[in-house]
């Protein structure tokens, strides 16, 4: 089975929008699990662009700032347009539940489907047999939230060779015992364990900050992330800036992520004020190498190795 965790960038502008960017929203796939991090205006677009389905989904707010939140309660009323009824959890920081319900009211929106809404300031919010999902507080102008996605780590390898040993015929056999299933050929009965091997195999770490000014606590919660997607509002000259609205600048992402030993960061929440994209990413690259800017549409694949 494909052991990989697929991260689309939906939005990756700052708060106003650009004809190249929209507003933060970021989908993490792994396995059956969608999460959605963030819902600024116009993500429903990039959603259907990227062929997103709105069926089942587990919906991460950074923080309630209008461009993390504007397609919010679109998504919510397609799903009722569309008489979807799979339940939907909406996590976020506190007063959430609070913004839903005069959202609702100011709508005048009745959900036809399930929502649970969890408010966190920090720790577990969704514990999955493939997933593992915790928040950390971080600095911003309202109460926000970072979000660490980690893979439950798996303790077994499937081995192709043991599988014809045992004359499993290839295809759906196969697929049960990676999933861990039991499986009857001619009243044999071949168990998982027997085509796995023991080898632990690494569990994935993404970590995404919302909106953040540069703070070390970031650090210690991203710590050998094989992915960091960090707050890069502004261009490296102006910190300032940053530090009067609390964002970051692109080098103060490109710092963090050096000493938190990542394996990659994207820099997102891009403003109109990096002139010259280039050189901001020059500059990140300088102290963090492995630096990407964001785009809208920009998908990467982190797979899980040995
Ligand atoms: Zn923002
Ligand atoms: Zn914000």
């Amino acid at each position: 089975m494909s052991d990989e965790i697929t991260i689309t960038f939906l939005g990756t502008s700052s708060a106003p929008p650009q004809i190249e960017r929209r507003q933060s929203s970021v989908a993490i796939k792994y396995r059956g699990n969608l999460l959605i991090v963030d819902l600024g205006e116009g993500a429903q677009i990039e959603m259907l662009k990227n062929k997103i389905s709105l069926r089942k989904m587990t919906i991460l707010l950074t923080h309630l700032h209008s461009d993390h939140t504007l397609g919010l309660m679109g998504l919510l009323t397609t799903r009722n347009f569309f008489n979807i009824k799979t339940p939907i959890t909406i996590i976020g920081p506190s007063w959430t539940s609070k913004f839903l319900s005069i959202l609702f009211l100011a709508y005048r929106f009745r959900p036809e489907f399930e929502i649970s809404v969890k408010e966190t300031t920090g720790g577990t919010v969704l514990e999955n047999k493939d997933l593992v999902v915790k928040s950390f507080p971080v600095k911003h102008s309202i109460e926000s939230v970072g979000y660490i996605v980690e893979t439950q780590p798996k303790t077994g390898k499937f081995n192709p060779e043991k599988a014809k040993a045992l004359a499993i015929p290839r295809g759906e056999l196969w697929k049960l015992l990676q999933e861990g299933n039991s499986i009857d050929i001619d009243g044999r009965k071949i168990n998982p364990e027997e085509v796995i091997d023991k080898i632990p195999l690494k569990n994935l770490k993404v970590v995404i900050t919302g909106d953040t000014e540069f703070d070390e606590n970031v650090i210690e919660h991203s710590k050998k992330a094989d992915l960091l997607i960090h707050d890069a509002t502004y261009p490296p000259e102006e910190t300032e800036r940053a530090t009067k609205y609390s964002h970051s600048t692109c080098t103060d992402a490109a710092l963090i992520a050096k000493k938190a030993k990542v394996k990659k960061l994207v820099l997102t929440h891009i403003s109109q004020l990096h002139s010259d994209l280039e050189h901001s990413l020059a500059e990140s690259k300088k102290i963090f190498p492995n630096s990407i800017l964001a785009h809208d549409g920009l998908r990467i694949k982190i797979k899980a190795k040995d």
